[in-house]
């Protein structure tokens, strides 16, 4: 039977076959163990059921990522909450999740919630024409959560944003069994608690989602950081400009010719996106040769 592991805890994956059970607890066969095989939350897997209900973990199915903090697999996407209304989102922090989800091959999807405060509506338009997903959303009323939850089906999602964006309120909305204290800035007081607990798997709807609400679960600072060369494919509206510029291995900074910071001349690429990409590009220069 195949699964997905929703948790592990004092030796036991808990393994979700399906939306109408219960997780099957299981252990891991010795020959992953052999393997040097560790499953993770996330990993798809091949699962025996005994008798009794429990079950053995067989195999790991190839993962499609992996992240660090919190130690998951297969994050099929990544929503990063935003808010247009106080606390404001600055998009340069929208701008650095969206790079590392794309780096990690993981999907990233921009809400923007509050939006009974502040529609942000500029804000979703300019994603949208970068081309991502992006819609606004409010946990207070409603608005757009059915969208959301459509999003989240099929998928495992993670939740992201700065502190105060609503995160749990919009977990909390799309799913009450996570039970998550809203207004409580948990970044600050209980980063360590956080960082080191487990993180666990929900069903929301027809989809899994991390329960990682508290802290910013992908922090860029805490993860591999993105290699130079590699920075510009994670701003996927630039990809049909990448082969124009004047000079093979242009950094689309200061360079001439550069077909990049002429499509943001012509307003193609939003200024904002651009402004990001040169802010992460300087990070990453500047990055000592030993972290590399
Ligand atoms: P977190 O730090 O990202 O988990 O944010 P919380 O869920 O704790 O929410 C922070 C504050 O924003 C709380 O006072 C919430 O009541 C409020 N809040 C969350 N979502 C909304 C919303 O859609 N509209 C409004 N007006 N307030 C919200
Ligand atoms: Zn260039």
């Amino acid at each position: 039977m195949r699964g997905t592991i929703v948790k592990a805890l004092s030796g036991f994956y808990y393994v979700d076959v399906g939306t109408d059970c219960e997780p099957v607890a299981c252990r891991g066969r010795g020959k992953l163990r052999h393997n040097k095989i560790t499953p993770l939350v996330g990993d798809h897997v091949e699962i025996t059921v005994t008798a009794e209900g429990t079950g053995m973990v067989d195999e790991v199915l190839p993962r499609s990522n992996q992240f660090q903090r919190p130690m998951v697999a297969n994050m099929d996407q990544l929503v990063i909450l935003a808010s247009g209304a106080i606390p404001v989102t600055d998009p340069f922090l929208i701008d650095r999740m969206i790079a590392l989800a794309e780096y990690k091959h993981c999907q990233p999807i921009i809400c923007f919630n509050k939006c009974d405060l502040e529609p942000a509506e500029d804000l979703v338009e300019l994603y949208r024409q970068a081309g991502f997903q992006s819609f606004s959303i409010s946990a207070q009323t409603g608005t757009g959560l059915d969208q959301l939850m459509g999003v989240l089906e099929g998928k495992i999602s993670a939740f992201t944003g700065n502190s105060g964006v609503g995160k749990s309120s919009v977990l909390n909305a799309l799913c009450p069994q996570f039970g998550l204290k809203v207004g409580e800035v948990s970044e600050k007081l209980g980063r360590g608690r956080h960082t080191t607990r487990h993180v666990e798997l929900f069903r929301v709807g027809g989809g899994l989602v991390a329960d990682t609400p508290g802290f910013s679960a992908f922090d860029v600072e805490q993860m591999e950081l993105i290699p130079k060369e590699e920075l510009e494919r994670t701003f996927r509206e630039f990809h049909p400009y990448l082969d124009q510029c004047r000079f093979v291995g242009c950094a689309h900074v200061k360079e001439r010719g550069c077909a990049i910071r002429q499509a943001v001349e012509q307003g193609e690429i939003a200024d904002s996106r651009y402004r990001s990409y040169v802010r992460l590009y300087e990070q990453v220069k500047a990055r000592p040769q030993w972290e590399k």
